[in-house]
């Protein structure tokens, strides 16, 4: 198993305390691997950025060939990574091999050819004899900072279009699921030039904290939580850092009475509950209209409770474990407060399952109110609760009334409310009759709590470079 750091092209243990790697399906240490010191962060930092004067000049044409091997290279490895995914996650290996390794793929060579086709708005005379020109540059060294609920992916929306745009990269993946990135350096460590991409291993408060404040990182990408985001922020505030934040989310699901009701339930089973919910985007807060709402929430209750559970190599698993203990115990706690209150009804689920993993039974809570914490604060497990709303002012009002602004989706046969909710909900992403999808060409990101930037799409790219404008006299 690789655990060694990228600098400058070299493969290095850490030289700080090692930190323990688990299987959260076992419950059991896979692996201890040695932390970055911030003498390792800092050297990690200068190569990044002795790097970049060449990087940023290479053609995108050039750029975009190096991705593109990558591209293969995760094609061609895809296995061993979908094990390690699946191994450091406990999610099933069915998925990660067959929903997420083909989408990595896809994110570097989206990028790559992306790189070749940025475009300046506006060349022209605006003073006579004069004329101005738009550029979009590169911005520097970029820490990227990334999450453990898709360790790989969320790699793969950072690096790959920041290096595309002719930055340089310090990685820091999330302590608790670092072995794709580290086995993906590893792969790219063949294909770039030293220094270009480089890896750190450790945790935020040790590892995370010198790399965001070091002087010479120009821009910080996070996928994380809103406490670390604003962490960040405000730690880097005297150095007027660029920032790019993904944060959390509590997407409202809206089903009225119109809807198909089979393809809402049979929606909600599947991404309310994919990645045993820990997804920013998970289907999580239902509200569902009068008329359908005691039909509906007895259809999910019965579909939901059909979700298998179980180990990560059984092809039947749908539902693996959370990511850690803690995790586990802070959404049994979450559920259990839910549950004492006496409006609340629990349909199925509600409890950690026994046993070594950090296993937690698919949940559905119905009759939530809009100001139980249920239905305001992010669960990010497989829990979702069902609020009964009277009509579309209504509805509307509740969904937007949160600190969350990722995703969101509405259910229903009519075109024309379908139009006017899309375009009243304050959310980065309103889905119509589905929820979840994404596509590479498309933005992915949040507003108010969730943060700003973009991850994927043409918007993504031109997040990782700088608007310039040069004027030449005549
Ligand atoms: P987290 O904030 O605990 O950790 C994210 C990363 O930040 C980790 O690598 C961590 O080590 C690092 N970090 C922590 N403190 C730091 C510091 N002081 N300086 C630098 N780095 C630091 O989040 P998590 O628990 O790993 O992930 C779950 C959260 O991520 C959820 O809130 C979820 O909604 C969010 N998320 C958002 C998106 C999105 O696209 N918006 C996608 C996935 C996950």
């Amino acid at each position: 198993m690789q655990t060694k750091l990228l600098i400058n092209g070299q493969l290095v243990a850490g030289d700080g305390p090692a930190q323990p790697v688990f299987n959260p399906a076992l419950g059991r240490v896979l692996v201890e691997i040695n932390e970055a010191t911030e003498g390792q962060v800092d050297t990690a930092v200068r190569a990044a950025d002795a790097a970049f004067e060449s990087w940023s000049q290479t053609a995108p044409k050039d750029r975009s060939l190096l991705l593109l091997k990558l591209a293969d290279a995760i094609d061609e490895n895809a296995e061993e990574l979908a094990k390690l995914e699946s191994d450091n996650c406990g999610k099933p290996y069915h998925a990660a091999l067959n929903d997420e390794l083909p989408a990595i793929a896809d994110v570097f060579r989206f990028f790559a050819g992306a790189s070749r086709c940025m475009s300046g708005s506006a060349a022209g005379e605006y003073l006579p004899g004069h004329t101005s020109m738009i550029r979009r540059d590169p911005v520097g060294v970029i820490a990227s900072i990334a999450p453990w609920n898709y360790p790989l992916m969320m790699v793969a929306w950072k690096i790959a279009p920041a290096l595309a745009a002719g930055n340089t990269v310090v990685l820091k993946p999330s302590e608790q699921t670092p072995l794709t990135a580290l086995r993906l350096v590893e792969l790219a460590n063949d294909i770039f030039p030293a220094g270009v991409l480089n890896l750190v291993f450790g945790r935020g408060q040790t590892v995370g904290n010198p790399l965001v404040t070091h002087p010479k990182v120009r821009m910080v990408s996070l996928t994380g939580s809103i406490a670390t985001g604003s962490h960040i922020i405000s730690s880097t505030a005297d150095s007027v850092k660029r920032m790019h934040m993904e944060l959390g989310g509590k997407a409202p699901v809206i089903i009225f009475d119109d809807a198909d009701i089979d393809a809402a339930v049979d929606g909600i089973r599947t991404f309310g509950f994919y990645n045993a919910g820990q997804d920013c985007t998970a289907a999580c807060r239902i509200y569902a209209q009068k008329g359908i709402y005691e039909q509906f929430v007895q259809k999910l209750g019965e579909a939901v409770s059909s979700i298998k559970v179980g180990q990560q190599d059984d092809p039947e698993t749908e539902l693996g474990p959370l990511i850690t203990a803690q995790h586990r115990d802070r959404v049994t706690g979450f559920v259990e407060r839910a549950v004492a209150q006496s409006h609340i009804r629990l349909i199925t689920g509600g409890k950690a399952i026994e046993g070594n993993g950090f296993f937690f039974q698919p949940t559905v809570i119905a009759d939530a109110q809009q100001d139980d914490e249920i239905v305001r604060r992010e669960v990010f497990g497989p829990v979702v609760s069902v609020t009964r709303f009277d009509d579309e002012a209504q509805v509307l009002a509740w969904a937007n009334d949160s600190d969350y602004g990722l995703a969101s989706s509405v259910w229903t046969q009519d075109v024309g409310r379908a139009h006017r909710l899309s375009a009243r909900l304050q959310y980065g992403c309103t889905w119509v009759n589905t929820h979840f999808m994404l596509v590479s060409e498309m933005p992915h990101g949040g507003q108010k709590l969730s943060g700003y930037g973009k991850d994927m799409s043409m918007y993504g790219l031109e997040d990782y470079t700088t608007v310039r404008h040069v004027m030449f006299k005549h």
